[in-house]
């Protein structure tokens, strides 16, 4: 018998299947899908057995499979074929999408072995009655007693009751340790039945998503910020595991989105597993085998939770479903939408996308009828949409309130009194956002990025927002020795100073990168702002996704202008997602809502759109642009960066990229650049970009994929493709 096995060269940067022998003693374990050792070359590398043959003609000495990893394929049939999928799609080796689809600790690589956790437990080794009357002591009796209450109990509680007996006790036959595997992540929330009648809406909902739950057929919600989507997702999901069948519930981020878990974990208890990035490799593995295991039918997570290993699906969720994230943006660059899709295909059932801000290409497509678009235009109860106003900020300067408005001051005090909460959003954190000197003008910029660096006041120090680099704050200009240095910008550390200064005895909690670096800190500032135990919680896009806070009454945008002025086709779309959802914080129950947006564009069409929580005439408007700019959803977008340490290289290297494309793909497809990256310096790598602009072009895949084999052998230049970008 003999057996394909891919692996991967690092040393090489190669990826390939080769033939190995499997011994007699094999023959029995091998399968497609376990992870084998095979020696390759002079040392021995872990791979993944792909095919398996019982003939293989060679004329070279055949090697044999060194060992077996797995008693059971980490990779099912089905996974393998999505690892194919994504390699063809995004253009990457076969060996990285398998290595992305599974935990650290199943991944084919050297020195990663996280093994089961395990406890060990006392039993009774005879009846309790003889075991009792073999005890000499209270203390070897209280044992006793105590494992029969249980009939297995913790050996480090025995221990704490006393170790000698426990000793003796096992020296004596009378009881034995017996040691069991545990699960790492045990969140205990207590389950509670209590459900939620559903709403017209809802029902209709519900109803024409049950009545296909047999179908491969993909729905697109779009439903306003609390208009109750999770009930919706939560009551269809109770119907699939009914049915005996799994689903999959993708999130953007989980440490943002507590409550939203939680919810799930009351409703469905221990049939839940969650994934997330947050998790510790052990965490993650546990989580894994509890589905393999099928000990649950539910999983909720984020991108690479799609890859759960389930072999019934019913269902799979994506909430949020216009979130940037469910891309990845580095090798393999996949979208977890389409592997969604391509999963619910192969079990022929539904794909629900849910948003109050859904991608354009999805509306796009669910309008068209490719996709059955649901609509909830109502709150869930009594609540009703927040009431907008918009602060021209160019007015407020000359009253000299650059950074809270009259209009929010008086808000936040009215609020405050009432002893209702506020958000208020600044999509920048940091202290200053530019330090120059006002006598040279010398601006601090990163050594490695081409960047200006943040002032960190509560540290003093200059950080890079990009790359990481941090140094001390200078107290003179490096260029001139002045010591006038001027700090610009506004970022949520300033804002927090400004805000606790403005307002006498306010409660107020920072919520960004900074404040939540710890992990559970972004749990435990949600928990404690819907505890009232702040009036205020300000912060940066973290704040904007998921959070249900009753008592949340005005939200304030500090600055809209930071996502709108972003050199990006999608800035718009970008600004209005992030602009609605935030003040979809706002009002969510019984008490009204208001929003105050503060900008320097108060005649800005999205920002119009927002005060009247209008999406539809901002859809129409943007997609009328990206019809007549050929973006997408009307034109896909492939972006080409060239990137390298030597500028020269890269900007030669860009042109000649640029070229041959010209002359091999399509004359009906646009090649635009190239144009140097919009962060063009990162982190002391240069990069150029080459934007292709195509509807239907059959020459672009093998033309990319020449490229690539072309650039494989210059170590020099770098090309990383990207064939649906989510920023260009
Ligand atoms: P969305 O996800 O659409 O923003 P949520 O699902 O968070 O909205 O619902 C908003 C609020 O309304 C939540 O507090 C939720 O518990 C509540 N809710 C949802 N559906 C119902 C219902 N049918 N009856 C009562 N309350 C509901
Ligand atoms: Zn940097």
């Amino acid at each position: 018998m003999y057996a394909d096995v891919l692996v991967e060269i690092k040393s090489k940067n190669i990826s390939g299947t080769f033939t190995y022998k499997v011994k007699n003693e094999f023959v029995d374990k091998c399968k497609i899908g376990i992870r084998v050792k095979v020696p390759f070359g002079k040392q021995n590398i872990e791979g993944f057995v792909l095919a398996i043959k019982n003939q293989f003609d060679a004329n070279y000495d055949i090697k044999e499979i060194e060992e077996i990893i797995d008693d059971n394929p980490v990779l099912n049939e089905e996974l393998l074929s999505i690892g194919k999928y994504i390699s063809e799609t995004t253009l990457c080796s076969l060996i990285s999408s398998y290595e992305a689809m599974l935990p650290v600790a199943l991944k084919a690589k050297h020195n990663t072995f996280i093994g089961m956790k395990t406890v060990k437990y006392l039993v009774l080794n005879m009846s309790y009655e003889e075991a009792i009357k073999l005890c000499k002591n209270n203390g070897q009796k209280e044992i006793i007693e105590s494992i029969k209450q249980v009939d297995k109990l913790i050996k480090s509680d025995a221990n704490n009751i006393s170790i000698s007996s426990v000793n003796t006790l096992i020296r004596n036959n009378i009881i034995k340790e017996i040691e069991e595997e545990t699960y790492r992540l045990n969140k205990e929330i207590e389950k509670s039945n209590k459900k939620n009648e559903m709403t017209e809406e809802q029902k209709k909902c519900y109803d024409d998503i049950v009545s296909k739950k047999d179908e491969y057929s993909t729905f697109l919600i779009h439903g306003v910020t609390g208009s109750g989507k999770t009930e919706i997702y939560m009551n269809v999901i109770e119907t699939i595991i009914n049915d005996k069948k799994e689903a999959i519930m993708l999130v953007p981020e989980i440490s943002l989105t507590p409550q939203f878990v939680n919810k799930f974990i009351k409703r469905f208890g221990k049939k839940v597993a969650i994934l997330h990035s947050g998790l510790s490799a052990g965490e993650k593995y546990d989580e894994w085998r509890k589905i393999e295991r099928k000990e649950v039918s539910i999983v909720i997570g984020t991108r690479s939770a799609i890859f759960a290993p389930f072999n019934n699906i019913g269902i799979i969720i994506i909430d949020e479903e216009h979130s940037s994230t469910y891309k990845q943006d580095n090798v393999p660059r996949y979208n977890a939408k389409d592997i969604a899709s391509y999963r619910t295909k192969y079990h022929r059932c539904p794909l629900i996308l849910g948003s109050a801000t859904p991608d354009f290409t999805d509306l796009a497509k669910a309008k068209k009828g490719i996709f059955t678009l649901l609509e909830l235009k109502n709150r869930v109860g009594n609540a009703t949409l927040p009431v907008c106003h918009i602060v021209d900020m160019a007015l407020e300067m000359r009253k000299r309130n650059p950074i809270i408005s009259e209009l929010l001051k008086e808000k936040i005090n009215d609020r405050l009194r009432k002893k209702e909460q506020i958000i208020l959003l600044l999509n920048r954190r940091g202290h200053s956002t530019t330090v120059s000197c006002r006598e040279c003008g010398y601006t601090f910029k990163c050594p490695n990025c081409d960047i200006t660096l943040t002032y960190h006041k509560s540290s003093n120090m200059l950080r890079c927002h990009y790359c990481g680099y941090a140094t001390y704050k200078l107290n003179e200009c490096p260029n001139c020795h002045n010591d006038d240095l001027t700090f610009m910008g506004l970022g949520t550390e300033k804002l927090e100073k400004e805000i606790i200064n403005m307002f006498e005895n306010v409660r107020v909690v920072r919520m960004d990168t900074d404040t939540t670096s710890k992990k559970g800190a972004h749990e435990k500032i949600i928990k404690d702002f819907s505890e009232y135990k702040y009036d205020i919680l300000l912060g940066t896009q973290m704040i904007s996704k998921g959070l249900d806070f009753p008592k949340v009454s005005l939200v304030g945008i500090i600055n809209a202008d930071t996502t709108l002025n972003l050199p990006d086709y999608k800035a718009s779309e970008e600004t209005f997602e992030l602009l609605y959802q935030t003040s979809g914080r706002a009002g969510r129950s019984n008490i009204k809502g208001e929003v105050i947006i503060q900008t320097f564009n108060p005649d800005n069409y999205t920002l119009k759109c927002v005060l009247n929580n209008d999406f539809e005439s901002f859809y129409r408007y943007e997609m009328d642009i990206r019809k007549k700019l050929k973006y997408p959803p009307y034109y896909y977008i492939t972006s080409i960066k060239v990137a390298s340490k030597y500028y020269e290289d890269a900007s030669k290297e860009a042109t000649k990229v640029a070229n041959y494309l010209k002359n091999n793909i399509s004359k009906e497809s646009i090649v635009l650049g190239p144009s140097t990256a919009s962060v063009f310096k990162f982190n002391n790598i240069y990069r150029f970009q080459i934007l292709i602009k195509y509807r239907f072009d059959d020459k672009l895949i093998n033309s990319l994929k020449d490229l690539q084999s072309i650039f494989n052998s210059n170590p020099r230049v770098n090309l990383e493709i990207d064939m649906s970008p989510s920023r260009i």
